[in-house]
């Protein structure tokens, strides 16, 4: 499998990577949290990168964000968002896939127990083709 080095690629599997670690976390979580976890997660990222990433992708709908009185940011996934991720077990590599029918699943069970649906988390894990088999 040929290995692409494009900054383009390096940045789009970063932003994955953020949404991924995100996903696991609570709502409203610090840059720096997001930070710490990718870097434990073997990601080699820097908290300026993870801060861009965050206002890309607070642009594009994907993440929401609020300020504290401090005038931290916080943020957390959009509870509207399709986009699911999953993870590399071998490597780590993550990949943004379509979550459209988990979406409307917890749509549908929510309102069965008479909820009002506000969003999911759902980390997907399993074997990229180098790592298959
Ligand atoms: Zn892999």
């Amino acid at each position: 499998m040929p290995q692409a080095r494009g900054t383009r690629f390096r940045s789009t599997r970063q932003a994955a990577a953020i949404l991924a670690v995100m996903s696991g976390m609570p709502a409203f979580c610090g840059a720096r949290d997001i930070y710490r976890a990718l870097r434990d997660g073997g990601q080699q990222v820097g908290l300026a990168t993870v801060y861009r990433h965050l206002r890309v992708l607070a642009e594009r709908g994907e993440v929401d964000t609020i300020h504290t009185a401090s005038g931290e940011g916080r943020y957390r996934l959009r509870a509207s968002s399709a986009t699911c991720h999953l993870t590399c077990r071998a490597c780590g590599q993550v990949v943004a896939v379509d979550g459209t029918e988990i979406l409307d699943w917890g749509k549908q069970v929510a309102a069965e127990a008479g909820y009002t649906f506000t969003g999911y988390t759902a980390a997907l894990s399993g074997r990229c083709p180098a790592h298959a088999g």
